[in-house]
């Protein structure tokens, strides 16, 4: 009976975020231990709920689940947060010898201490596991990754959809391998080949464009050569770290020159392509107006530059003043902005109750003066719901309080929630009472994951650039360890 021990602790830190997260991130998103894992995740597209399915297939196994916590990408763990999640998962494992060792992480984690977290990970558990324990993990695409960390785990597979709905797969084939190894029918050995950029994750879906070839050429190269997993990481933009930039890591079965070879070829395709990568988008002004010309909605205007799942704040206003200052004469609405002291308002003026607010640039006035208006309070409830959509569809989510403000004498509502939340699922917009097929035009922080849930609800999706966080154009952000050989920061 293998004894497998399983933990999850995944985040992106957004290193040019002016927010530090701090460990209630972490408690209010996935924060589960023991017997709560698996009724928490059982059933959900997400990596612990594959690994539960994996094994319910395996009765002969016996799983123990450690702390799992996620928390959605933010800027980078504040002191202390590290050393409290991992020295949970740390204890639980000193506890006693194990066959089997499944961590489910992001890749891209950031903290304080160490900037390139995850390494520490698998140093830390490595320590406490031994050498003879294997030991499998599974990391998101947007890794940033070193050869360094690639020797310490026996398997590492990463996500290949993006947006990322191969989450629970991953695991599975993480799994699959761990219990080959288990057996001894394969001696994995793994291969990093960085390639020569820091990409933008903007035009890097899988679903169509350059990166969709390059996954597919990935899926040929492991085939033709029977390699155990071959994972072209696009890497994190807005992690500066040694580890920065895109890479291909191909995991072979004991022949180290094939996974060099392998992760080689595929580099290379994904250097060929980064020209399609980098492009010029319109301003937050263009695509209002572009998006309130068009004839017929709903159309989407997305604002990257504070997505939530890039470490966005939830609160650069230069979107909503874009809409504002066009004057919309047709339904709109606007999603959304981080502030619990406003929801508290709103809740205390109660529905239809008229606020004098100032919206966004509260946490930092690096990207933009608040919108100040005058507003109703349209709808108000608890922010509790569950996802419908195919990212992370299954799992349930607190705001901590959310409120619909419309503005008085324009067609703009404005969603307002009490936690940093992403705004990819249609249960989301339902907290706040808005019917997105009712609108003529949604102004939206988001990025890939958020057309992954609505590719059929939108005419059109217009990305914009602006300033923020995690701008599309982060050539002139203030980059410290990354390697300055990597384009855009060549120029
Ligand atoms: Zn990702």
């Amino acid at each position: 009976m293998p004894e497998i021990a399983i933990a999850r602790f995944a985040h992106e830190g957004n290193s040019f975020s002016p927010l530090l997260t701090p460990i209630d991130c972490f408690r209010s998103g996935e924060w589960a231990i023991g017997e709560e894992v698996p009724k928490y995740y059982r059933g959900s597209k997400t990596e612990i709920g594959g690994a539960i399915a994996w094994l319910e297939k395996r009765p002969a196994w016996k799983p123990t689940f450690l702390r799992c916590t996620a928390a959605p990408s933010s800027g980078v763990l504040a002191a202390g947060v590290f050393d409290a999640i991992i020295g949970e998962i740390t204890a639980g494992l000193s506890k006693r010898k194990w066959d089997a060792v499944f961590l489910s992480l992001h890749g891209s984690l950031n903290a304080v201490e160490h900037p390139h977290a995850d390494f520490e990970i698998v140093k830390r558990v490595r320590a406490i596991i031994g050498r003879d324990t294997p030991l499998a993990v599974s990391f998101d695409l947007h890794a940033n990754v070193s050869q360094a960390e690639a020797d310490i785990p026996d398997i590492v597979v990463g996500y290949k959809c993006h947006p990322h709905t191969d989450m629970a797969e991953t695991a599975t084939k993480a799994l699959d391998i761990l219990e080959r190894r288990i057996r001894g029918e394969v001696k994995p050995v793994a291969v990093i080949v960085r390639a020569d950029a820091i990409i933008p994750s903007l035009f890097a879906r899988t679903t169509d464009g350059p990166m969709a070839e390059v996954k597919q050429i990935a899926a040929d190269i492991e085939k033709k050569y029977g390699l155990l997993d071959l994972t072209p990481y696009q890497g994190y933009a807005y992690a500066d770290n040694e580890a920065a930039g895109a890479s291909a890591w191909a995991t072979a079965d004991g022949d180290r020159a094939l996974a060099l070879k392998a992760a080689t070829e595929l580099v290379r395709e994904m250097n060929k392509r980064r020209p399609l990568l980098f492009k010029k988008l319109p301003t937050a002004a263009e695509g209002i107006a572009r998006a309130l010309a068009a004839k017929d909605g709903p159309i989407a205007v997305i604002d990257s530059a504070d997505h939530t799942g890039a470490g966005g704040i939830g609160d650069t206003p230069g979107l909503l003043a874009a809409l504002v200052a066009a004057k919309p004469t047709k339904p709109t609405a606007f999603a959304f902005f981080h502030d619990p002291d406003l929801v508290a308002k709103a809740q205390a003026a109660g529905i239809g109750g008229r606020l004098e607010v100032r919206l966004g640039g509260r946490l930092t006035a690096l990207f933009g003066p608040p919108v100040e208006a005058e507003v109703t309070v349209g709808h108000l409830s608890d922010g509790k719901f569950v996802n419908v959509g195919p990212v992370h569809g299954g799992l349930t989510n607190d705001l901590r309080g959310c409120a619909r403000l419309d503005f008085v004498g324009l067609p703009i509502s404005v969603m307002i929630t009490g936690i940093c939340h992403d705004t990819t699922d249609d249960n989301f917009y339902k907290a706040a009472n808005i019917d997105l097929s009712k609108l003529s035009v949604l102004a939206v922080k988001a990025k890939n994951q958020f057309r992954a849930s609505f590719g059929g609800t939108f005419r059109e999706m217009i990305d914009i650039d602006a300033p923020g966080p995690a701008a599309y154009d982060f050539s002139s952000f203030p980059f410290k360890k990354a390697p300055k050989t990597l384009y855009p920061l060549t120029r």
